[in-house]
């Protein structure tokens, strides 16, 4: 495991309340470099610039992705691939001002065909269980985090790796709280909250929508829209609405750290900030579980911790 203990203050705009969230951590855990930076992370550079010390653990180095820019198709880049996505995490991690380390697993790569070929021999999705979460403990009784985020159980979209990521997330939750299990990875910590990433609902990506119509504008979302067969029951899972309008742009510049991945002129910078900000300004979780007194809907992933060591 490849360690990067360096901490950027970050170029975010102070907080008008001023409020300071210092002694207060947040560790996400991410399946790919990327994921971190289009995943809850206006939410995070809004933590990050509060005080909160903010840990992300990236479970693979994202080297079978494929090059998602046109701009970046290129054999120098194909040829360099797992290092070029290094440097792209290094930038994504000093723009978003947290603290980041590879859990050291092998992407799975997204199958394609059908049927499906088998997963790629020694990946990150075959590691058993019991193996793939002993990074992540450490990591989590090193950091000793009070919240904790993770995709949910279909992993946010049926990417292995993501599900993977779930699965190693939440089992290490747990393990990692256990004095009986893994005693050789430190002392046992218990993470007080754990949530799921829903930022990629229907109902928001329905509310853009409209908005760029009643505006004149052109929609990245109606094919996808067309597609997605609503889900109210999965929508009302949501119980945390984190305002972070103002850290879009934020949000915006680490994604575009990640060049190999994200297409500048793509579907990611289509809708104006304006709309974004007006129409849907939060960052969307679920609050799966809870050691402290935190009554939903709240507003905060730290609603209910009150004096935190
Ligand atoms: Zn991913």
């Amino acid at each position: 495991m490849t360690q990067h203990p360096t901490h950027h203050a970050g170029h975010q705009p102070e907080q008008p309340s001023g409020r300071s969230r210092a002694g207060l951590r947040l560790m996400h855990v991410h399946a790919h470099p990327d994921d971190e930076s289009s995943k809850g992370a206006a939410s995070t550079a809004m933590y990050v610039a509060q005080g909160v010390d903010v840990h992300v653990a990236t479970c693979t180095g994202g080297e079978r992705g494929s090059i998602l820019n046109p701009k970046m198709e290129r054999p120098d880049i194909l040829a360099n691939i797992s290092e070029i996505r290094r440097q792209e995490m290094e930038r994504a991690r000093d723009i978003l001002g947290i603290r980041q380390d590879w859990l050291g697993f092998v992407d799975s790569g997204w199958p394609e065909g059908d049927p499906k070929p088998p997963l790629p021999e020694g990946c990150f999705a075959l590691v058993p269980l019991e193996e793939a979460i002993v990074p992540l403990v450490r990591l989590i009784r090193q950091f000793r985090p009070h919240v904790m985020t993770t995709y949910d159980e279909r992993g946010g979209y049926p990417h292995p790796d993501h599900v993977k990521c779930h699965e190693v997330s939440v089992a290490a939750f747990e393990a990692a709280a256990d004095p009986e299990r893994f005693p050789e990875l430190g002392e046992p910590w218990q993470v007080l909250k754990l949530y799921y990433h829903h930022s990629f609902n229907r109902p928001r990506m329905t509310a853009i929508h409209e908005a760029m119509l009643e505006h004149g504008l052109e929609s990245p979302y109606a094919e996808r829209l067309k597609e997605w067969v609503p889900e109210p029951e999965w929508d009302a899972r949501i119980t945390t609405r984190v305002p972070c309008a103002d850290y879009f742009g934020v949000r915006d510049q680490a994604l575009l750290a990640h060049a190999t991945q994200i297409d500048p002129d793509g579907f990611w910078f289509a809708v104006p900030h304006e709309i974004q900000q007006k129409v849907w300004p939060t960052e969307d979780f679920e609050l799966v579980v809870s050691h402290v007194d935190s009554p939903t809907p709240e507003d905060d992933l730290f609603a209910g911790i009150t004096d935190p060591t």
